[in-house]
This record gives structure tokens, C-alpha cells and sequence, in this order.
């Protein structure tokens, strides 16, 4: 048996590989959010860990190695433990398939998703390549800590090798409705893995209710527990509260435990970023560039599920109902693309940039711009600056299983004592926590419209008491506390009961 008693099973290393010469080298993401380090913390005491991902194979550069450390210095005894894929593989496994299939699902999009049975076979041995290396990895009676829909079908293969370990999974995506999952073609070996976990984490309450009406889908279900929601979740008032979620059930004799966990923010990364000369140099432009212009902001990836083009739709609804905004107000948004083999976004795309061209085409005067839109990754420390300059931040996803960038933009007003409104899409994760938003619902493009503009009006006095009630949030609730309340509430739930059979 392996030695570590931690095992993390993320789909990705910690850092970047490339390979330069014939020579695999490594570099840092370069745009990575606080939730690598976090679970890297959990090894800062020397325990013993192994972090499992993939890593691109090619023959050509020789023999693969397995292990690697991670930081000698910082986790003296985690290692890398790569799993060898071959290009083609990875671009099925990740780049393809889950992008097609899972996401679109996920999300409610369905009838975007293709589902292609040689595909999943190419996932299913990923996944169970996954899950022998982390065999191999997990100490007698070890945690082990999974992460995402990438590796649903892990928990299957793994308790399968290894009847000992503890099974922790995160859900860092969007779980969507019995309805919508149940169109999956492989629903049965997806939720028959999952339900072999000891311990399954969502973001929001909802999400894990909707997990336990998937389930009756595929086996008889016992509700043993359930907990309310209030006062850390909102009950009512928006798509995805709840008042109250099961925390645990029971299924053909194993006893599974479920909990919400939304991922929260590095205060501490936003508070040095405000801090740095370069940031308060740009913040100084930027408040001189926009002369009095009120600045609404938005920050999301391309993608169909974030709701771009209906902001758009929307804020030159704005612009025509409320003429005497033209030239008092700009737009931002920062759209981060997608890598170019997902050929999948290039129509979304286009009609993107036509929506700006036709917006900025019909309103733009001399030395106004109604949108500014910027196709490119911007450096977290920049987009920082972009946050405490806004007056707005609209954020529209028709779905979203969170929304790091609403709480970056909370964070930062906090921050600053600035006194900025946050629109937030009642259909992110966010909305079922984050208080004092203005909620609004982004397929209604009139709605979309009215809540912006109750935004741009609205008195300071409410906007600072708005802000106020989301930064307390955001502030307790931070990423130390995401890691460390799951890993407490694993640690807390027996390993219970047999494999499963299921489907
Ligand atoms: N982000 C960034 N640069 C950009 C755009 C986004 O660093 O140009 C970061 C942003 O600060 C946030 C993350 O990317 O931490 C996006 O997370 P979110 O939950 O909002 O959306 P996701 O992309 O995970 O769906």
C-alpha cells in the first residue's frame, strides 16, 4: 500500500507543464485562483500527501516519470503523481468530451450536448487510470479528496481497488435538476460512482438537493438527515435557495453524507494586490480615463452558459430607454477566451463581436465608447484595479455553479470602502450567499435592463448597506474556510457500509 493519508485527485498538477527541447519544464498558471494553494495547505505541516493529475505523455521524450515533488521547500513530503496520457486522450477526455457532453448538461443546456459512446469509453479509461494511481498512492485507511466532473467515474474504480479509503468528491460545477441530468445517457454508472463516496460536496444547498433526486433516479434513497439552510443560505427569494437539504443518506446499506461548500476567496491576495504601487498607478489612470463616466464592469470566460450576449442585448436596451445615460456610462468587459482547438465557442464568438460593433456603431459619439471589450486574459492583480474603479459589476450567467469574479468585486468594494452595486444572475451559486446583491434573472432582457439601471440610480446610503451585508460574507467565508470546513466535515463521516452495486 501507498504511504500518504491525504490524496488529492485534481485533474490537473499544481503548475504548468511544457515541454522546451526535448525537456519537460514547469512554470506557474497564470491565472490561478485560490483554490491550489488551499489545498496544497493542507501538506504545509510535512504531512504526507500525493497530489494525482494527468500530464501529457509523448514516447518521444523519453521514459515517464511518475512522481515528482511539488515544492521541495514548502511540502517537503507531498509528490506529484502523474498519470501518463497521450495527447489525443487528453484532448478527447478534457478538451472534447467533457466540454461537449458534461458541460452543456451540467449547465442545462442539453440540447447543445453530443454524446458520443467512444468518447465516454476514452473517459472511463482515464478515469480508471485515475484511480490506480491513486491506489497505489493511499495509505491503509487513507482520505482521499476528488475533484469535478472530470473524474465522476474514480469513486467506482477506486472503491473497487482499494474497499478501505475514505471517498471525499467536490462538485466545483453547476449540478443541475433531476430533469436535466437524467438526459445523460450514462446517469446510472455516473451516479452509481458517486454514491460509492463517503462524503460528496456541492457549492449551494440546491445543488446537492438536486444530486439526491438524481439518485432516486438510480437506487432507493433513505433520507436520514437534513439540516436548514438559513441563516448561511437564502431560503427563498431567488432560483437557487432552498430552506432546507439533506445531509444525509442512506442507499442499499452505505451511508453517504452531503454538505454545501461554497469556495470562498484569498482576502489576502486582493488586499496585496491593492497595495502594490503598479495597481494604485493603474487605478489613478483609470479613474482619469473615465472622466466622470460611470464604469459598469463585467468579467467572465467565453462561454454560452455566462450570459454575454444577453447582457449585451440588454445594455443597448439600456442605452435606448434611457437616453440620457449616452455618454455618462461605459461598459468593460473582460472576456477571457477559449483555447482555440474548442472550436465549439467560435460562433459565440462572432456573434459577440457583432453585437459590439452594432452597439458601439449605433451610440458611439466623438471621444465616447458605449462598450470597451476586451478578448484576452487580464492579470488578477490588474482586474483587482478594474474592480475598485466600478460602479457596477454586472455579472449575467444563465448558469453558473458559483461566480468567483461577484465575490472579487464585493471583496474589493469592501475593501476600499467604495460603494459599488454588484447585479448578480439569480441563477449562480453566489446568489444563494452572497446578501445585498441586486438579484435579477438574465434570460428576462428586460429585467436584465431594469436591474442595471437601479444599480447606476441607486442612493449611496443603500449601496454601502448593500455592501456591507456581502462583504461580511465574503470576508468569514474565505477559501481557508472552504478547505478546511470539508475536510473537517470528512473527517467527521464514518466510512460506512460496502461497495455498492449499482446500474
Ligand atoms: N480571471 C482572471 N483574469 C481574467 C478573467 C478572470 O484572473 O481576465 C479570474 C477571476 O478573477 C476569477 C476566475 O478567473 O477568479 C473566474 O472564476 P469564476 O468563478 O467567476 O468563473 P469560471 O471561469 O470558474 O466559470
Amino acid at each position: 500500500l501507498g504511504k500518504s493519508d491525504l490524496v488529492m485527485v485534481y485533474h490537473r498538477l499544481p503548475y504548468e507543464e511544457y515541454y522546451d527541447q526535448g525537456k519537460i519544464k514547469r512554470r506557474n498558471p497564470t491565472s490561478p485562483n485560490g483554490i491550489l494553494p488551499t489545498l496544497m495547505s493542507f501538506f504545509a505541516d510535512g504531512k504526507k500527501g500525493s497530489w494525482v493529475a494527468w500530464s501529457v505523455h509523448d514516447p518521444k521524450y523519453g521514459e515517464f516519470e511518475t512522481h515528482t515533488s511539488i515544492d521541495r521547500e514548502k511540502y517537503p513530503n507531498l509528490v506529484a503523481a502523474r498519470v501518463a496520457l497521450s495527447k489525443k486522450d487528453v484532448d478527447i477526455f478534457y478538451k472534447k468530451f467533457s466540454k461537449e457532453a458534461f458541460w452543456p448538461t451540467l449547465h442545462t443546456f442539453w440540447e447543445r450536448a453530443s454524446f458520443r459512446e467512444d468518447h465516454w469509453q476514452v473517459f472511463l479509461k482515464v478515469n480508471r487510470l485515475f484511480a490506480e494511481r491513486t491506489a497505489e498512492e493511499a495509505a491503509e485507511g487513507a482520505t482521499v479528496w476528488i475533484h469535478d466532473y472530470n473524474l465522476w467515474m474514480v469513486p467506482a474504480y477506486l472503491r473497487e481497488m482499494r474497499p478501505d479509503v475514505k471517498i471525499a468528491f467536490f462538485h466545483h460545477t453547476y449540478f443541475p435538476s433531476a430533469d436535466v441530468f437524467n438526459v445523460l445517457p450514462w446517469r446510472r454508472d455516473i451516479v452509481g460512482s458517486l454514491l460509492q463516496c463517503d462524503y460528496i460536496g456541492f457549492h449551494i444547498p440546491r445543488q446537492s438537493e438536486n444530486f439526491v433526486d438524481v439518485a432516486r433516479g438510480v437506487a432507493p434513497v433513505t433520507v436520514k438527515e437534513k439540516q436548514s439552510c438559513a441563516p448561511r443560505f437564502l431560503t427563498y427569494g431567488c432560483a437557487v435557495g432552498l430552506d432546507e437539504m439533506t445531509s444525509e443518506i442512506e442507499v442499499h446499506g452505505r451511508t453517504i453524507r452531503l454538505g454545501a461548500h461554497p469556495v470562498g476567496l484569498d482576502m489576502g491576495r486582493i488586499e496585496n494586490a491593492l497595495e502594490s504601487d503598479e495597481i494604485r498607478q493603474l487605478m489613478t489612470e483609470l479613474r482619469q480615463d473615465l472622466q466622470g463616466v460611470k464604469l459598469i464592469m463585467s468579467v467572465e470566460r467565453l462561454d454560452y452558459t455566462k450570459g454575454i450576449l444577453q447582457k449585451l442585448e440588454a445594455y443597448e436596451r439600456l442605452l435606448q430607454e434611457y437616453p440620457e445615460l449616452v455618454g455618462k456610462v461605459t461598459l468593460v468587459t473582460v472576456c477571457v477566451p477559449a483555447a482555440r482547438e474548442m472550436t465549439v465557442y467560435n460562433r459565440l464568438q462572432n456573434q459577440i463581436e457583432q453585437a459590439v460593433g452594432r452597439i458601439n456603431g449605433r451610440f458611439a459619439t466623438l471621444g465616447w465608447t458605449p462598450v470597451q471589450f476586451f478578448f484576452r486574459a487580464v492579470p488578477f492583480e490588474r482586474l483587482v484595479a478594474y474592480y475598485a474603479m466600478a460602479d457596477v459589476m454586472w455579472i449575467t450567467p444563465l448558469r453558473d455553479g458559483l461566480n468567483l469574479v461577484a465575490k472579487e468585486y464585493v471583496a474589493t468594494q469592501g475593501l476600499t470602502s467604495g460603494s459599488g452595486v454588484l447585479v448578480l444572475s439569480e441563477f449562480t451559486g453566489a446568489a444563494a450567499e452572497l446578501r445585498g446583491a441586486v438579484l435579477a434573472n438574465p434570460h428576462d432582457p428586460h429585467e436584465l435592463m431594469v436591474s442595471c439601471h437601479q444599480a447606476l440610480t441607486m442612493h449611496k446610503s443603500e449601496a454601502r448597506a448593500r455592501l456591507r451585508e456581502g462583504y461580511d460574507i465574503v470576508r468569514h467565508y474565505d477559501i481557508a474556510h472552504w478547505g478546511s470546513s470539508f475536510l473537517q466535515e470528512v473527517q467527521a463521516a464514518e466510512r460506512c457500509g460496502p461497495a455498492l452495486q449499482v446500474a
